[in-house]
């Protein structure tokens, strides 16, 4: 029973008004649960049997089977992205490093929201750590950063079906409202620090 489905951190209407419970209720309940559904079948007597979506994205060649363990693990992290206290400035030892990589909070949230709003088709934008640094990095589709040797931090997921019932073809509002009122900095801070 590794693969199931995680229980949402907060309840589906906890991030409105700027991530509505209709998004979370399709986005969690219809998209997250289906590549999680579809990965348990997938595994299902093979040798990913017993491994978590994680384990496998790192692991698994392209294809179908990372696919979905990917977009397992990528979406549980992106709801562990957010919080409904969330937005603010980061503290601590985040702090110190964004100022260091960035020059500063202001200055990595704007170069975050570039990189989210001019991201070209579906995917995923994160703060990654790279060996001592951070850095903002982009995935195309289901891929994501763990396949790569990075530690993620925080992502914000820019397919369209993330902002499409909210804010239509206006990504920018989707990402501003990520990026001012719903990144869990505390959460970031602590996956910083490990
Ligand atoms: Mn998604």
């Amino acid at each position: 029973m590794t693969i199931a489905l995680p229980p949402l951190p907060y309840p589906e209407h906890a991030l409105a008004p700027h991530i509505s419970a209709r998004t979370l209720s399709f986005h969690y309940g219809r998209h997250h649960a289906g590549y999680v559904a579809r990965l348990a079948k997938l595994t299902a007597g093979t040798d990913y049997e017993g491994l978590t979506p994680g384990e496998i994205a790192a692991s698994a060649p392209p294809g179908t089977l990372f696919d979905n363990a990917a977009q397992a693990w990528n979406h549980d992290f992106y709801w562990h992205s957010m919080s409904p206290d969330g937005g603010g400035d980061p503290g601590g030892a985040l702090a110190t490093a964004l100022d260091r990589d960035f020059g500063s909070a202001d200055a990595f949230r704007a170069e975050l929201t570039a990189a989210a709003c001019s991201k070209f088709g579906s995917g995923w934008v994160w703060l990654v750590k790279d060996g001592s640094g951070l850095r903002i990095d982009s995935t195309d589709n289901a891929d994501t950063p763990l396949a790569h040797g990075l530690t993620p931090l925080l992502t914000i997921d820019v397919w369209e079906h993330a902002y499409y019932l909210d804010y239509q073809n206006d990504r920018a509002a989707y990402v501003d409202a990520f990026v001012e009122h719903l990144i869990d900095w505390e959460a970031a801070a602590g996956r910083f620090a490990d």
